[in-house]
Formats: structure tokens, C-alpha cells, sequence
């Protein structure tokens, strides 16, 4: 008999989002924005403290696509964005007809490597164009290096799009992830560490910006009484019933933070005695990781036939889901054409990375057989 799909992160609900949507149902306000909308979007706001402003909006894509709209990116400007990272992260600087330019990662936050991000910064603008905005992503769920990014980003004037999708309830010297960016994103989407089935929300610092990314989303109508435009918009606002979802996991978000990052511990402890196998940790103790995905660099060992990928095929065998780091942007086919800085950090991350079962829901006894299969492997 085969043995249930231990899967690599799914949505984990908490029992608390019935009644919120039960409410939705009978108020009959069962579309974008309403009651629910305006409370998911102020107890985000206050989780995240510093005076934010949240924008719900439909995916974190869509925030991603706003924010670089917000920051008045256009057709021909230069975006520089994090090789590393999810295609979502990029996908919509094309879709603004700008270029992407892809930069390395470092190897202790696998983020945006601010030596490689000044060196583009500085090439870019002696081919004549000043980067318009610069995308840095807390991969994992560990904060990129905020100091030295923004002190880059600062010396040349040029603004962050924050990717905070797979941060929620991460921080840096306290300060929650989401909050850094000139403008942020995060995502609700099923696999993250709450959901709201799929959505997204913009963060920012004024009251201005969050109005104006609420126009944007709500197809950028003009003040009459008839449909008037006069900019583009997008169909990109959250539902009352998505956010009523929202409003059930924000009460277990903290919950949530901390089963991930046991099951991160779970895996420090499995893999300690295994000279193959580093686990993705912070830093130091000034980051704080929600470590939404555990992941793990396997050194190969071909006497032993050690791999990542013999790895996670004796993991699928077993029906454990696992899977390789995202595959860097400038390695990828859409993206061939665009130029990256760096050098291999983030393509070698990629060989010998694999993202481990990291939900919030795993019981002790699918650890156990995560345990037997990594031990039986490691044994030879
Ligand atoms: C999930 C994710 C996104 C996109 O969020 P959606 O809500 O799925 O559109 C963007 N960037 C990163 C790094 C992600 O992991």
C-alpha cells in the first residue's frame, strides 16, 4: 500500500475563517472590496507596525505589477530584480515592457548580493540608463541583507519593490519584513504561510500610495458619474470573501510562523551528523526567519552516490514531496536575452539545493517517515 503524499507546503486551515465567510454570504456583499476587505487589510497593517498602509489586492503578482506602476516604471526602463527567486518576482516588470536585469545572490540570505547589485547599478548607468527600481525578495522567508541592499539603493537614488511574499511575520533587528521597501508585497496564495485562497496586498508608507494602488486595482475610474478613465487600469482587488478567509488565518499567523520554523529545527536536527547536508539557517540572530520553505544544500558525494537529486528521488519514492530551489531567472528560456551580474552563486544554490516538506500542519509521524528515509539514504 502506498503511503499518503506528504506535500511540500499547502494551505493549513484553521477553522476561524467559516464564520467570516458565513458573514460575507449574509450581508450579500459577495465581491471585490467591503467589510471584510478594509478589516483583513487594517489587521495586516498592524501586524506589520510601522505606520503601513495595505492595499488587498487578488495575488501578490498583482502587487508586484502595481508597485513597479507605483513606481513609475515604463516601457524601456531598466528594473533590476533577484535572479533567485520565483518568476512571479519578474514576470510583471515585462509585462510593464521594461527590461529586466538579473543580479547573483550572496551565499549567507541566498538574496540580492549588494556587490553584484552596485556593479550593475553602475554599468547600467554608464550605458545610459539609470535603473528605475530594484526587486529584492526575502527568499524562503529569510530577510535579504537590508542594511547593505538599502545603502546601495540609497548612494544611487533608486527605489525597492520589497518581495515579501514568502516573508509574512518574518523580521530584521525586529522589524518585520514588508516594511523595508520603498514599496512591499506579500501573498496569500495557497502555499504560502496563511492564505486567503489566493490574494495579495500592496504595502506602503503613505496614505497617497495606498489610494492610488486601490485606484489602479479597481480599474483606475475617475471621479463622475459615469465610467471615466483616464489611465489603464487592472481588475486586481481582493474579494470579500478571499479576506474573510484572510481575517480566520491572521489568527493563526503567528501559529503558523512557529510550526515552520519548527519543522526548520526538525531538519537541523535530522541532518546535523550528515557532513552532505547544510540546512538554510539565518545568519545571525538580528534576522528572524518564518522559514516558510526549509531548504538544504547537498554537497555531492559521487563515491557514496550522493546528490540533490538522488536525494529527492529516494524522498518521492517514498511519496514525499520535495523539490529543487527556484531555478535562477537568468537561466531560465523567457529571460535568455536580459543581462545578469554576478557570478555563479546563485546557479550553483540552484544544483545542489532542495526545498524539504516544510507545512504547518505535519504530525510527528509523517516527521518520522521523513526521518527513515533520510537516514536510510545517508546510510550508505
Ligand atoms: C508566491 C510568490 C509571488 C507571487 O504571489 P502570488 O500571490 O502567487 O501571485 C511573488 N514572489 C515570490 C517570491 C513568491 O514566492
Amino acid at each position: 500500500m502506498t503511503k499518503e503524499r506528504i506535500f511540500l507546503s499547502v494551505g493549513h486551515a484553521s477553522g476561524y475563517e467559516e464564520r467570516y465567510i458565513q458573514e460575507a454570504l449574509a450581508s450579500h456583499w459577495i465581491t471585490t472590496g467591503g467589510a471584510h476587505v478594509v478589516a483583513f487589510e487594517s489587521a495586516l497593517a498592524n501586524y506589520l507596525g510601522n505606520n503601513v498602509h495595505v492595499t488587498a489586492l487578488n495575488t501578490g503578482t498583482a502587487g508586484i505589477h502595481l508597485g513597479l506602476i507605483l513606481l513609475g516604471v515604463q516601457a524601456g526602463d531598466v528594473v533590476l530584480c533577484q535572479s533567485m527567486t520565483f518568476s512571479a518576482s519578474a514576470n510583471p516588470i515585462l509585462y510593464q515592457r521594461a527590461i529586466p536585469v538579473f543580479i547573483d545572490s550572496e551565499k549567507e540570505t541566498w538574496n540580492l548580493c549588494p556587490i553584484a547589485l552596485e556593479q550593475a547599478i553602475v554599468s547600467e548607468i554608464a550605458k545610459g540608463k539609470k535603473p528605475k527600481a530594484i526587486i529584492a525578495v526575502h527568499l524562503y522567508g529569510v530577510p535579504y541583507q537590508i542594511d547593505a541592499v538599502r545603502a546601495v539603493a540609497d548612494a544611487y537614488q533608486i527605489p525597492i519593490l520589497e518581495d515579501s511574499a514568502e516573508a509574512l511575520g518574518s523580521a530584521y533587528k525586529g522589524q518585520k519584513c514588508g516594511t523595508f521597501g520603498d514599496l512591499a508585497i506579500v501573498s496569500f496564495n495557497g502555499n504560502k504561510i496563511i492564505t486567503t485562497s489566493g490574494g495579495g496586498a500592496i504595502v506602503s508608507h503613505s496614505k497617497a500610495l495606498k489610494e492610488k494602488a486601490l485606484f489602479y486595482a479597481t480599474q483606475s475610474r475617475d471621479e463622475a458619474p459615469h465610467y471615466q478613465h483616464s489611465e489603464i487600469g487592472y481588475n486586481y482587488r481582493m474579494s470579500n470573501i478571499c479576506a474573510g478567509i484572510g481575517r480566520g488565518q491572521m489568527e493563526v499567523l503567528d501559529d503558523h510562523v512557529a510550526m515552520r520554523r519548527k519543522m526548520n529545527d526538525f531538519y537541523v536536527d535530522l541532518f546535523c551528523d550528515i557532513a552532505e547536508v547544510s540546512v538554510f539557517t539565518v545568519p545571525n540572530n538580528t534576522y528572524f526567519a518564518n522559514y516558510w520553505l526549509s531548504a538544504i544544500l547537498v554537497e555531492p558525494n559521487p563515491v557514496k552516490r550522493i546528490d540533490r537529486e538522488a536525494l529527492r528521488l529516494a524522498f518521492e519514492a517514498a511519496n514525499i514531496e520535495c523539490r529543487p530551489l527556484w531555478k535562477p531567472m537568468h537561466l531560465q528560456p523567457i529571460f535568455q536575452d536580459y543581462a545578469f551580474y554576478g557570478s555563479n552563486i546563485a546557479e550553483t544554490l540552484f544544483e545542489k539545493g532542495l526545498c524539504l516538506p516544510s507545512g504547518s500542519h505535519l504530525t510527528d509521524k509523517e516527521r518520522a517517515r521523513i526521518s527513515e528515509v533520510a537516514q536510510e539514504f545517508f546510510k550508505k
